[in-house]
């Protein structure tokens, strides 16, 4: 098969992407479960954006506080002066964010967040947008999209990619050539036992980028999210409770009913004060009560979450619910510049599967879903610049074999991520025993 420009990934990254390419082009997205099972349907909390100038300084600074000052200032001030433009995209394709008795958008504020600055849909502003992103790419006449078709590995020559092998629906291997590739595959939560990602995230566009030698960047940067549902049954993903439940006034106790941490500080910190807690007692989880919360606004903000606490037996503002950290969001990956280039020819990195730099060490809330839309689109316009620029090749006679045990593929692709990991620690290890 041969199509102009193959986008891996049916994320708001991937979809964003196709929106932005030129309708002379032909796209093909392959996407490893259904459209609607990404991380970017799951997300809840809401998107952050500079709401109006005055906000810029204060933004920019609570997003490098966050990543702990180690953020590629240029990628930071990108992200924020181009989130307007992206809302009023979102606003045009029919997004319904949460409006004030004005009419006008309503903020909301999580962890870190000096201002209110985040627009929403209930608890589920992800599926909002990403599903009205999937409406619009469905209009598209130069789209196809294949569901169940997962990327195995790139084919490359002289650091250039010239598409990618694939594992279609029916089990059988071909592949895709063409002019642009776009990994767009989300994070590697599916390689952590807890995790809030879909267990079919595994990183495959990292694990197919150390195999090739494309430069990755602060891949040991793992985000966990302080505050998941602790269910003693081994769920296969586990379910966020929002910061901005936090951000509405919801605290923290341990279990003898005493408040231990203040709840809105940056998620590495408060994760390490949950643990210490953890230790300290010997407990398994800690408690978030929401009594501080108006019941009404409760139930009309976070909807999907009041009905998850009572589907496990929790009614809630009344009763407090057990937490516990979860993997949530990997910062590095895949090294890009501003216009989501890697470091490969014709190779491009978008979402999560990316690093431009914008998290730093520790990504602000709701930073990602801005983020991954921003840079998608960046990367669309220089793909549509410098497109007559590319070479095709033709990969005629590919040899399958190291593909058929799936199993095993799987498994080596995501020790190729562990391995990597754990390498990048032990050298800022030695960084910081030697600074000492
Ligand atoms: C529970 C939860 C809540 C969140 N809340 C927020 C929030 O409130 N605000 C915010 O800004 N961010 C939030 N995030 C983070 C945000 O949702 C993600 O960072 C963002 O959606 C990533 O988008 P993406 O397009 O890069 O990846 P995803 O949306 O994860 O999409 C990845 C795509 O790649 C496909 N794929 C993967 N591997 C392959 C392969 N080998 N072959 C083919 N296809 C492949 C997948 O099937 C999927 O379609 C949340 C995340 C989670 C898990």
């Amino acid at each position: 098969m041969q199509t102009d420009v193959l986008i891996v990934g049916s994320g708001c990254a991937g979809l964003y992407c196709a929106l932005n390419l030129p309708k002379d082009k032909n796209i093909l997205m392959i996407t490893k479960d259904i459209v609607e099972h990404s991380d970017s349907y799951l997300a809840q909390g809401g998107m952050c954006m500079l709401k109006d100038p005055d906000d810029f300084d204060s933004y920019f600074y609570d997003t490098m506080k966050a990543g702990h000052f180690e953020n590629d200032t240029a990628a930071v001030e990108t992200m924020i002066k181009e989130s307007p433009d992206l809302v009023k995209d979102l606003l045009s394709y029919g997004v319904d964010f949460q409006r004030d008795e004005d009419g006008n958008l309503a903020y909301t504020r999580e962890g870190a967040h000096a201002r209110n600055r985040i627009v929403y849909h209930e608890d589920i502003t992800g599926k909002e947008i990403t599903s009205h992103l999937y409406e619009q790419c469905k209009k598209l006449d130069n789209l196809t999209i294949k569901e169940h078709w997962t990327m195995v590995d790139l084919l490359t020559k002289d650091n250039c990619c010239y598409g990618v092998v694939v594992r279609k629906d029916d089990g059988s291997l071909d592949t895709i050539t063409a002019n642009y590739t776009v990994l767009a595959c989300g994070g590697i939560g599916g390689i952590y036992r807890y995790s809030t990602n879909y267990r079919h995230l595994t990183g495959d566009g990292i694990a197919v980028a150390i195999k090739h030698g494309v430069e990755l960047k602060n891949v040991n940067y793992v985000q966990i999210h302080p505050t998941t549902f602790y269910s003693e049954k081994e769920e296969d993903r586990s379910f966020l409770i929002s910061e901005s439940v936090r951000g509405e006034g919801a605290k923290l106790y341990n279990n003898s009913k005493e408040r231990f941490t203040e709840e809105l500080l940056p998620r590495d910190i408060l994760t390490g004060n949950i643990r210490k807690e953890m230790k300290r007692e010997g407990s398994e989880h800690v408690w978030l009560s929401m009594k501080t919360i108006d019941p009404e606004q409760l139930k009309e903000h976070f909807p999907n979450i009041v009905e998850h606490c009572k589907e496990h037996g929790y009614n809630v503002p009344d009763e407090m619910i057990p937490v516990v950290p979860a993997q949530h969001y990997f910062m590095g990956g895949i090294k890009v510049n501003l216009q989501s280039k890697t470091s490969m020819d014709q190779l491009y990195a978008i979402g999560e599967t990316a690093c431009n730099g914008v998290h730093g060490r520790n990504r602000l809330a709701s930073n990602s879903l801005l983020e991954s839309m921003v840079f998608a689109k960046r990367a669309a316009k220089e793909m549509t610049a410098e497109f007559d620029k590319t070479k095709t090749k033709s990969f005629d006679n590919v040899d399958f074999t190291p593909y058929e045990d799936k199993k095993k593929l799987e498994e080596e692709y995501k020790q190729l991520i562990r391995d990597e990991i754990d390498k990048e620690n032990a050298k800022m290890n030695d960084e910081e025993k030697q600074e000492n």
